[in-house]
């Protein structure tokens, strides 16, 4: 279902290489942490995944189909931003329910669907809700929900916590990685913060400017760093 191959993808915007060419299998429904230095391309990968920007060259194939040219909507993906890009004078079933309504989905599905993420996401008593009126982290979990009810092949984040605090984003970061046990659908998740790849992840993506330093479980990494980069960045003995 959630296959996502890269094959020699690049990136380059005006004179910068931003990613000069990658290759990166990932499988279906493991749980992918791109991690890197501020800088690296690990937006640039991930927007590159979603069809949010145009591949310079090379090929991405999801679940088997090739999509480097498909338009963003028809790769079956979905993209989690960060809780500020809900709308703020929806509530939250409206918020959750958005992407249905603009796929023309009839109202009986929708309703089902927003009930079934809300539970996943213990939001049934908040549906009614504005967003002002929610704490950070049910915010965030509404910006889930709104990807949830597509039930795409794979969930994009991209640096979903950066904008709770610790406490916070440690309880997200434990939602996020049981939601993925419930749903065992493929996630990519982009941080910069070590701790959260090494907690989260399946398989680690190392990045630095643009080409994988190293890809590996959190425990391939720690015992058997690639090079002084990675052991520097994942904090490990090398
Ligand atoms: P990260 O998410 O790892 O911090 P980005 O993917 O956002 O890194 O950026 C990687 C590099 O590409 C940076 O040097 C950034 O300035 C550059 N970049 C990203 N988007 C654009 C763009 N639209 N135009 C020009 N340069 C860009
Ligand atoms: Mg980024």
């Amino acid at each position: 279902m959630g296959s996502i191959t890269l094959r020699n993808v690049s990136k380059v915007f005006g004179e910068a290489k931003v990613i000069p060419s990658i290759d990166l299998d990932i499988n279906d429904g493991e749980f992918v942490v791109f991690v890197g230095p501020s800088g690296c391309g690990k937006s640039t990968l991930l927007r590159l995944i979603a069809g949010l920007e145009d591949v310079s060259g090379g090929q991405i194939v999801i679940d088997g189909q090739d999509a480097t040219e498909a338009a963003p909507a028809k790769r079956g993906l979905a993209m989690v931003f960060q809780s500020y890009a809900l709308y703020p004078h929806m509530s939250v079933r409206s918020n959750i329910a958005f992407p249905l309504k603009m796929a023309n989905i009839d109202k009986a599905e929708i309703d089902r669907k927003v009930n079934d993420a809300a539970r996943v996401l213990n939001l049934t008593d908040y549906l009614d809700r504005k967003p002002r009126q929610l704490s950070g982290g049910q915010r965030q979990r509404v910006a889930i929900g709104r990807a949830i009810v597509r039930q795409p092949k794979a969930f994009l984040f991209d640096e979903p916590l950066s904008n709770l605090d610790a406490a916070l984003r440690v309880n997200m970061r434990l939602e996020i990685s049981e939601l993925h046990q419930t749903l065992k659908t493929t996630m990519i998740y982009v941080t910069h913060d070590q701790v959260e790849a090494m907690t989260m992840a399946d398989k680690i993506v190392v990045l630095n400017r643009g080409r994988i330093e190293q890809v590996g479980s959190p425990l391939d990494l720690y015992r058997k760093p690639a090079n002084l980069f990675v052991a520097g960045f994942i904090g490990s003995p090398r």
